[in-house]
């Protein structure tokens, strides 16, 4: 890794590919010899145009996401899909179920309030968001539009091991801070989106995969640039797109691609996640609470017995070269975000430091 850059734990924006940061300063004059930068190419260009289209088709191939999906790159981050799904699914309903797991699906279900009568069939409050109930337990609404829910919780490090079985509700997932991390039945969903800026690149662009039988049901008063249908028949490109972002995020779909594609991440995350949740796990000093069946793979969180000590830890961590290692506000503690292009040398320094640390505490 370049000397001058450190190991980035943030949630989100996190670390990029080194070589993909590399290529886009190599591009940035001269774009595959248009003479042009990414930064200025126009989005209807022939180039540009066939750029979006090869991305589509990375992240097609990538997840195995069948023809009957269309791929959308959609503006308003994740939260923009708090809106745009209850706006786009609910069609002739009115009601909904949200399955709450952490902070962002607790966010998503406030906004779906202003839309239609929600009905919550899982609240992992009730365990301190340490644990997720079968999906067999929630009381699902058979006449619900849909059934939301988090994959992965970024605040509270909570993510599901299971698609629950919502027996026939359209099912829809927030996948921002897991996506490319496994493989998965898509065909289990009507609609998952992501976020960019954890797995796939840059903050600005939203992938949002919407199976063709929910592209009609879009609420009269959907914005058009809410509108999924809308996005879907102009290749997403209603409005001017983030170029840039879109051209970043095709090059880290290049990379996973390089790397073994998605079982090779699969295989790194799990592994990395073993390695931090061993050393958490055997130390008298972290404790991490969540039910390890429902540990989150991508942003682990843990506490220090003696908090005196939370503030001497990340000190000392920055001082090694790890940051951004404070857990959320909303949480408290620590928390590591361990996203695919984390090195994992990244990984081994962390553990280290938390080994020394704990020696010295
Ligand atoms: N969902 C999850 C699971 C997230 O972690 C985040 C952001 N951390 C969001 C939604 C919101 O994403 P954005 O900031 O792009 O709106």
């Amino acid at each position: 890794m370049n000397n001058n850059r450190v190991y980035n734990f943030s949630s989100g924006p996190a670390m990029l590919p080194e070589s993909v940061l590399q290529q886009a300063q190599a591009e940035l004059m001269n774009w595959q010899g248009t003479g042009i930068s990414m930064l200025e190419l126009h989005h209807r260009s022939k180039e540009f145009i066939e750029l979006s289209e090869k991305i589509t088709e990375d992240f097609r191939e990538l997840l195995a996401i069948p023809k009957n999906y269309k791929i959308l790159f959609v503006p308003g981050g994740g939260r923009g899909q708090f809106a745009m799904v209850p706006l786009n699914l609910l069609g002739n309903k009115n009601k909904a179920d949200y399955v709450i797991t952490g902070l962002w699906s607790r966010i998503a279900e406030a906004e779906a309030e202003r839309y239609a009568k929600i009905n919550i069939v899982e609240d992992a409050k009730a365990s301190n968001y340490t644990s997720i109930r079968e999906a067999s337990e929630w009381l699902i609404d058979p006449e619900a539009a849909f059934l939301h829910y988090a994959d992965n919780e970024t605040v509270d490090g909570l993510e599901f091991d299971y698609i629950p079985d919502t027996k026939g509700v359209p099912l829809v997932s927030d996948m921002s801070s897991n996506i490319l991390t496994r493989r998965f039945d898509v065909s289990r969903f009507a609609v998952f989106y992501a976020c960019a800026q954890k797995n796939m690149g840059p903050a600005g662009i939203t992938v949002a995969v919407v199976h063709e039988d929910f592209l009609d049901r879009a609420l009269a008063i959907t914005p058009s640039i809410f509108n999924y249908k809308k996005h879907a028949e102009s290749g997403s490109m209603q409005n001017t797109p983030p170029c840039f972002v879109w051209y970043m995020l095709g090059l880290v779909l290049d990379w996973v691609k390089e790397q073994g594609g998605v079982p090779e991440m699969e295989k790194r995350t799990a592994r990395r996640s073993q390695q931090v949740y061993q050393c958490i796990d055997q130390s008298q000093l972290y404790v991490n609470p969540v039910n390890p069946r429902f540990r989150s793979r991508n942003n682990i969180v843990f506490d220090l017995r003696d908090t005196n000590l939370n503030e001497r830890f990340i000190n000392e961590a920055a001082a090694r070269g790890l940051v951004s290692i404070k857990g959320h506000p909303q949480r408290g503690g620590m928390r590591v975000g361990i996203y695919n292009a984390m090195p994992d040398a990244g990984v081994n320094a962390l553990v280290e430091f938390m080994k020394d640390f704990e020696k010295t505490a």
